[in-house]
């Protein structure tokens, strides 16, 4: 029997935890009824410091395993680890904040199985275009910047949230980037995707682990180790400027050569100055961004830490 394995990764979520485990029965039920796919689950605990894995470890049923990672390495390095550690022959990777509902999993998983020739099928919100102009906005901006000249897009609106065959798992764990922006590497990798829209549950239980400013940082990220466009943009514009600041100066000669008009004063100056200045340290900070991404790639740590491993009748703390 073919296997699908549920890689979830967690961050205190003890509170949706018996909600979350009683789903996951239903879903292997369902899966094993429908489908006669074996289940197994891949839990990765991302530093919890509220007691999730044991809590998780209490209720969860059949096979399943739980990585405890050394601390908190954000979620798409517990991803990482998850997906590492999962042996099945299809993936679906899985919040654990109930957002991600059983009928939309049904989907997933229905979809693929219904065309051998699919690779991935990924989940895409539908409740993006209710939220503010602004931030819709900002994120086409994102998209259209970080697709611009790429052989391959980056879809908007999608998570990480789908399920994939073992071929596209073993692409994706190839990938050993150290600044992890799964949007992009899920696209990178290419095979055949395809999308169905859902509309994500409320939370039921905790926060969302994302504040504003982690979107923005992640937004920094994914663009600076997946486009090079923001460095061609400056360059262009600074050429720009060099070459009006150049005809400038041919005017004022030319001024003072003919009409013999004394060359108009600090304004001009002042001006030049603060633009190209301003502009020098934006270029340099842009700059420090990318040479930031080069640093961590290049110091070959490794992408995240297993602290230890939970089982069934290996669920806490060692005989020592
Ligand atoms: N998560 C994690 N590590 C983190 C932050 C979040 O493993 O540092 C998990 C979290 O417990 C949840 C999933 O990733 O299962 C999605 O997180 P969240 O609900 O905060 O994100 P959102 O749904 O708001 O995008
Ligand atoms: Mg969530």
């Amino acid at each position: 029997m073919p296997t699908l394995t549920i890689v979830s990764p967690f961050y205190n979520e003890a509170a949706p935890a018996a909600q979350f485990c009683s789903m996951l029965e239903r879903l292997e039920t369902e899966v094993k009824r429908r489908y006669s796919l074996l289940v197994d689950k891949v839990l990765i605990d991302d530093g919890s410091t509220d007691g999730s894995a044991e809590t998780f470890a209490s209720m969860l049923s059949g096979r399943w395993k739980i990585l405890r990672l050394s601390r908190n390495f954000g979620k798409e390095y517990a991803l990482l680890a998850g997906i590492d550690h999962a042996k099945g022959d299809l993936v679906l990777l899985l919040d654990a904040d109930l957002q991600h509902s059983l009928e939309v999993c049904m989907t997933l998983i229905g979809e693929i199985l219904a065309d051998p020739e699919m690779d991935v099928v990924y989940a895409v919100r539908s409740d993006r275009r209710e939220t503010g102009w602004r931030r819709a906005g900002m994120a086409r901006l994102f998209y259209r910047l970080i697709n611009l000249g790429q052989r391959y897009k980056v879809p908007e609106n999608a998570g990480d949230f789908r399920v994939m065959r073992r071929r596209a798992v073993d692409a994706f764990a190839q990938l050993r980037d150290r600044r992890r922006f799964n949007k992009g590497l899920f696209a990178w990798i290419g095979f055949r995707q395809k999308a169905i829209e859902y509309r994500p549950a409320e939370r039921a239980a905790g926060n969302t682990k994302w504040s504003r400013r982690g979107l923005f940082a992640l937004s920094v990220e994914g663009i600076t180790s997946f486009s090079a466009v923001p460095l061609r943009l400056v360059s262009g514009a600074g050429l720009v400027v060099a070459l009006a600041g150049m005809l400038y100066g041919v005017k004022i000669v030319l001024e003072v050569l003919f009409h013999g008009i004394d060359v108009p004063g600090f304004p001009s100056l002042f001006v030049a100055v603060t633009i190209l200045g301003g502009f020098n340290l934006a270029l340099l900070g842009l700059v420090g961004e990318y040479v930031w991404v080069a640093l961590s790639e290049s110091k070959d740590r490794p992408i995240y830490v297993v602290r230890d491993i939970l089982e069934p009748g290996r669920t806490g703390r060692s005989a020592l």
